[in-house]
């Protein structure tokens, strides 16, 4: 991996050029993150997209961006110090020992995310996992260059009744799912009138605002997170059921999840 004054961001660590940061508000909760300026709009999108993945908003007070230092126990400057990382929910995610990684709260496509934006995530590292950071490891042309992407996220889709379409084929048999099949919906791809009181009532279950009858990305990303949740608890208690070590059960759980496609 080459440095990021090689990429064309000049001089980090000791000689940090704090005159190009500026700190971006982002997520849901309004975090302050100092960063380098031809990023900012990727560290928001990248923010929103994690915190919609993993259903829930990052701590302003646990995540942190610039910072004018080395690496922990090295002389070579870290990605903080020229404004391209950032540490989210750093408590929750701490830096861990040899691979794989172990807990953390950040979404099973954080990765895949990360890489949308010209990022790359800290608990892929093959050596000590670090799932709270999130580096920029392209140049400043490639950042520019990804402007067109985060316009192309402006409008968010929605479903609503009158639609039809594989998409709304999917949020059928989703809703099948999470209501368990009562009542059951035709998976016809129509968005009829009880694909939308299925909507709503699930909606309502899920504790989202007062069962609003449109089905928003994260209505169904909540949806399916939950229904993966579910899944994951089923293979888990049919696994303890037979006489089966730890290991093969957190094997069998990960296979679950591996399974399971949040984004
Ligand atoms: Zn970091």
């Amino acid at each position: 991996m080459s440095s990021a004054a090689d990429r064309g961001w000049g001089s980090g660590w000791p000689n940090a050029q704090t005159d190009k940061i500026v700190t971006v508000v982002c997520g849901a909760n309004g975090l302050r993150l100092p960063v380098r300026t031809e990023i900012g709009p990727l560290v928001a999108a990248l923010v929103h997209d994690l915190e919609r993945a993993r259903g829930a908003p990052f701590r302003p007070d646990w995540s942190w961006g610039f910072a004018n230092r080395a690496i922990r126990g090295t002389s070579t400057p870290s990605n903080h110090s020229w404004g391209l990382a950032i540490d989210l929910d750093a408590p929750d995610n701490a830096m861990q020992g040899p691979p794989p990684p172990g807990r953390n709260t950040m979404p099973r496509s954080a990765g895949k995310i990360a890489a949308r934006y010209g990022f790359r995530w800290g608990g892929a590292y093959t050596s000590r996992p670090d799932p709270m950071h999130f580096e920029y490891i392209g140049t400043p042309a490639d950042a520019e260059g990804l402007a067109p992407v985060l316009d192309g996220q402006e409008n968010e889709e929605m479903l609503r009744k009158g639609d039809d379409g594989p998409d709304v084929k999917t949020l059928q048999r989703n809703l099948n799912a999470f209501h368990r099949g009562d009542p059951k919906l035709k998976v016809d791809g129509g968005f009829g009138h009880l694909t939308e009181s299925s909507t709503a009532a699930a909606k309502r279950k899920l504790g989202l605002g007062r069962g609003g009858r449109t089905a928003s990305v994260e209505f169904q990303l909540r949806l399916i997170q939950v229904l993966g949740q579910r899944h994951v608890r089923e293979v888990a208690k049919r696994l303890r059921s037979r006489d089966v070590s730890e290991e093969d059960i957190d094997r069998a759980v990960d296979e679950a999840l591996g399974d399971l496609r949040i984004e």
